[in-house]
């Protein structure tokens, strides 16, 4: 049990879902080809952004709070010059939003230096901290704690420093690392987050999501698998080590929303699943209506496979301004209500005396449904039925998305009726988690669906993951 002492001391903990890349490429613009690889993973963070590049001798990284293109210039990217990039685009919750969290972080020790980017959440990093040398520690990120974990770690190469740390690690990490002359990507053994190895030219890359590799160009090679540490140098790729398997527990929610449609995960394409859980939801959950109609992006793909399933007309009734973050940018209540009235606009002559299915991937607070009810009932719909084609978000999530607040999750504390009658529509239902694991095609035991269980792959500590690493020390 963690002292009370202890607890305060890591009060504010940081759960990011975030997107990383790197790239081996002797001869190629690296750091160009990172930005448009972190460009195309803006979706899976918008807080901030970093490119770190080394030579061989040095690393030279630039990392902002902002937007990819508002963190680069041209000028800043040309003096990214060397072999190996990585890159990171952020998106943490509470408090964590500071330049001193920005990834890639480079950690160093007097011999030795590693450069980090991180996608998940360490449930454990108060007790790896723990364990640092004094005053190491310069942020309140669990990936700092992590790369300091690794470089502090004994052994004679870097993978077994890696296998060596990844041993202690409980939690979802899809890293990728690299020190002067070697790319390094490794995957917790439970495979919550994705991570993919590709071929660039004479190069190699890795990635998040595959919508990265479309965009420079990259050759799917295969996803790095849970538990494995692959290394990239000047001989090209080879797994280097193996941590004990673990229960496959891919997140769920990287189908039903975290994901660009683009990617292919597990071989399914986003889009596809996103599909296939629409057209089962009309199975489950028909109703009479006269159009269907998305949540722009986000239900986009399932209100069209729920429209085809159904026989009734899909329709945009809502225009959204596509340059405003999304919704769950800022972190506080009363903003994060403006910004979904900045967001979507309702087409009133679609609207008008119409009786609409209204489809979206998930509701979590339940703001963004609330508002569009709202919106679409001023502009004169008849009938509003709320379609969501996943099952209601009962549970935090600890592995790196975030939802990491039952207070905050409107199903965690009503009933869908409750929930329907709050967000005043005429009928409210969800996709059953049966339905959403036959949308995916994969086994039911190959999944983490916590956040619609509450059962958690790992044991998890609530009192101390409501907590986090407040200081730096
Ligand atoms: P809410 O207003 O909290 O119910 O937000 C639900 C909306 O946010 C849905 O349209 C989802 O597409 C989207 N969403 C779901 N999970 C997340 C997340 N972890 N981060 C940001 N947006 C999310």
């Amino acid at each position: 049990m963690l002292s009370t002492l202890a607890r305060t001391k890591y009060r504010e903990a940081l759960h990011d879902h975030c997107g990383e890349f790197g790239i081996f490429g002797p001869g190629e613009q690296v750091a160009k080809i990172a930005y448009f690889a972190i460009y195309s993973l803006q979706h899976r963070g918008q807080e901030g952004a970093g490119i770190a590049v080394t030579n061989g001798r040095r690393v030279k990284a630039v990392k902002k709070l902002g937007l990819v293109t508002q963190v680069f210039s041209e000028k800043q990217l040309a003096t990214l010059t060397g072999h190996i990039a990585v890159g990171h685009t952020r998106y943490s919750t509470t408090g964590g939003n500071t330049k001193h969290n920005l990834q890639p972080m480079t950690v160093t020790t007097a011999s030795d230096l590693v450069t980090v980017a991180h996608n998940g959440n360490l449930i454990n990093a108060h007790l790896l901290a723990a364990m640092l040398p004094r005053h190491a520690r310069t942020s309140t990120s669990d990936s700092e704690v992590l790369a300091l974990s690794l470089i502090h770690q004994k052994g004679q190469s870097w993978p077994e420093k890696i296998v060596r740390a990844c041993e202690r690690f409980e939690g979802a990490y899809s890293v990728v690392a690299c020190t002067h002359d070697t790319l390094f990507a490794f995957r917790d053994p439970w495979g919550f987050r994705p991570l993919i190895l590709g071929k660039l030219n004479g190069g190699y890359v890795v990635a998040s999501e595959t919508c990265a590799f479309d965009i420079i160009g990259a050759t799917f090679i295969r996803e790095v698998e849970p538990g494995e540490i692959i290394a990239i140098d000047k001989n090209g790729w080879r797994t280097v080590g193996k941590i004990e398997q673990r229960q496959q527990s891919f997140c769920i929610f990287e189908y039903v929303y975290l994901a660009r449609p683009d990617s292919i995960f597990n071989e399914k394409m986003v889009h596809t699943v996103r599909r296939k859980s629409g057209e089962i939801l009309a199975r489950e959950a028909p109703i009479a209506a006269d159009l269907v109609a998305a949540i722009p992006d986000s239900g986009t793909s399932a209100a069209i496979g729920y429209a085809e399933e159904s026989g009734i007309p899909f329709g945009e009734v809502l225009i959204k301004n596509r340059y405003i973050g999304r919704t769950f940018i800022s972190p506080e209540q009363h903003l994060r209500e403006q910004g979904v009235k900045m967001k979507f606009n309702p087409m009133a002559s679609t609207v008008k005396g119409k009786r609409i299915i209204i489809v979206d991937d998930s509701i979590v607070r339940g703001t963004t449904m609330k508002q569009l009810v709202t919106i679409l009932r001023a502009a004169g719909a008849k009938e509003i039925h709320v379609r969501i084609c996943s099952p209601p978000v009962t549970d935090p999530c600890y592995f790196g998305v975030d939802t990491s607040k039952r207070k905050n999750l409107i199903a965690a504390q009503m009933s869908v009726s409750k929930i329907k009658q709050y967000i005043g529509a005429d009928s409210l239902r969800y996709l059953s988690l049966p339905g959403l694991i036959q949308a995916t095609g994969l086994a039911k035991n190959t999944l983490c669906t916590g956040c619609f269980t509450g059962k958690y792959p790992i044991k998890v500590d609530e009192a101390v993951q409501k907590d986090v690493l407040t200081s730096a020390c």
